[in-house]
């Protein structure tokens, strides 16, 4: 596969869903530890509602989409992370609009526009224990994927997609936010709530760092899919 529809686009929300359904208890603990013990709820909350919206919305679009997507996030998360995934998605559906399929260097612009969101709206930078350690690493790791050889050495995997194929690519992005993710265990949080615990806050793991490693491993289970 060399691009992402927007049906794999709303097969992505839809796992999302089922994936912050499912770790809803994860990341409340994870926030328990350091926060308010809601970053499950309100994460199972916001994506149920995509969910709930998804057959309503534009998918020839994947920009109207990911900005509805924006929209119903900021409306329904709460918290800090409800404005901030608010924000990568519409900044995401932004840089996509009109776009009726991402190819990897569409999606990566895309993706990176996100998070560039994030951080202009959050002012998180990485090391300071938030969701952008985890997602500078997987835009890295896809921006590296584009200057691999596809699988049969050639640039552009042999039929012009550019670099590795879009779910190789993905696989190694989330492989990059996992490890984002872990890698702010002994973190001193900066940013956000964590970071009126000071050192306290070192020795766990960030819940808004883990449910944006969630949110790519989902994205590339359904190009692998
Ligand atoms: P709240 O902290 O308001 O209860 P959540 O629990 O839903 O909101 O989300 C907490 C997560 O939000 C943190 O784990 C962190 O990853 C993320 N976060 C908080 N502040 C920022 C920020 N300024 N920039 C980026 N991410 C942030
Ligand atoms: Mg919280």
């Amino acid at each position: 596969m060399q691009t992402l529809s927007g049906d794999h686009i709303a097969a992505w929300l839809e796992r999302a869903a089922d994936a912050m359904e499912r770790e809803k208890v994860y990341l409340t603990e994870l926030d328990a530890a350091i926060g308010d013990s809601d970053h499950g709820v309100n994460m199972a909350r916001g994506f149920t509602a995509v969910r709930a919206r998804l057959d309503t919305l534009d998918r020839g679009d994947i920009g109207a989409l990911l900005k509805a997507v924006g929209t119903i996030l900021l409306s329904t998360v709460g918290g800090a992370s409800g404005p901030l995934y608010g924000t990568l998605f519409r900044d995401a559906g932004q840089k996509a609009a009109g776009a009726a399929a991402l190819d990897l260097a569409a999606l990566t612009c895309c993706l990176e526009a996100g998070l560039d969101g994030v951080r202009r709206r959050g002012k998180a930078s990485p090391g300071e224990k938030t969701m952008v350690d985890a997602l500078v690493p997987a835009i890295e790791a896809l921006r590296a994927a584009q200057g691999a050889p596809g699988p049969d050495g050639a640039e552009g995997g042999g039929d012009g997609g550019g670099g590795a194929p879009i779910a190789e690519a993905l696989a190694r992005a989330a492989e990059a936010a996992k490890a984002g993710a872990e890698a702010t265990v002994p973190l001193i949080a900066r940013k956000g709530r964590a970071s009126y615990l000071g050192e306290r806050s070192a020795g766990h793991q960030d819940p808004g760092a883990t449910s944006s490693w969630l949110l790519l491993r989902c994205l590339a289970a359904t190009a692998g899919a």
